[in-house]
């Protein structure tokens, strides 16, 4: 291996382990989706993911919440009536994969679209939500 191609891949690996340490403070050890507590957490990059690790597009969440986000096909419902308290997060990516698993789930649940109708977004994150869907 080149040393310009190892110290690109050790910069990669800096800046992962860095978002981590943030991460980890920013979510006071519970999911940032469902706020479960005392449960393994794991980062989550919310979709469309950008070439670079970013901040901005990392959760941390619990198995549930990533297995339900990645098979929605699978998707718990009920799970996810904890999104009334998620729509108001102060962590943007929060918001919008709450809005997007809302939208995703008012096809067939009344619960979700009332939801949904409490919600606001303002430009940004509607332009975010309008870029990803399940
Ligand atoms: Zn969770």
């Amino acid at each position: 291996m080149s040393k310009k191609s190892q110290s690109k891949k050790q910069e990669r690996a800096q800046s992962l382990n860095y978002l981590g340490k943030d991460l980890v403070r920013r979510c006071a050890a519970h999911c940032e989706l469902c706020a479960a507590g005392s449960v393994p957490l794991s980062i989550f990059e919310v979709e469309p993911v950008p070439l670079e690790p970013q901040l901005k597009h990392c959760l941390m969440i619990c198995e549930l919440c990533q297995q339900n986000l990645l098979q929605p096909k699978k998707m718990q419902a009920n799970h996810w009536r904890c999104l009334t308290t998620t729509i108001w997060s102060e962590v943007m990516a929060a918001k919008v994969v709450a809005i997007v698993v809302l939208q995703y789930l008012s096809a067939e649940h009344a619960w979700a679209q009332e939801y949904l109708e409490q919600a606001y977004l303002d430009e940004d994150e509607q332009a975010w939500v309008d870029d990803w869907s399940l």
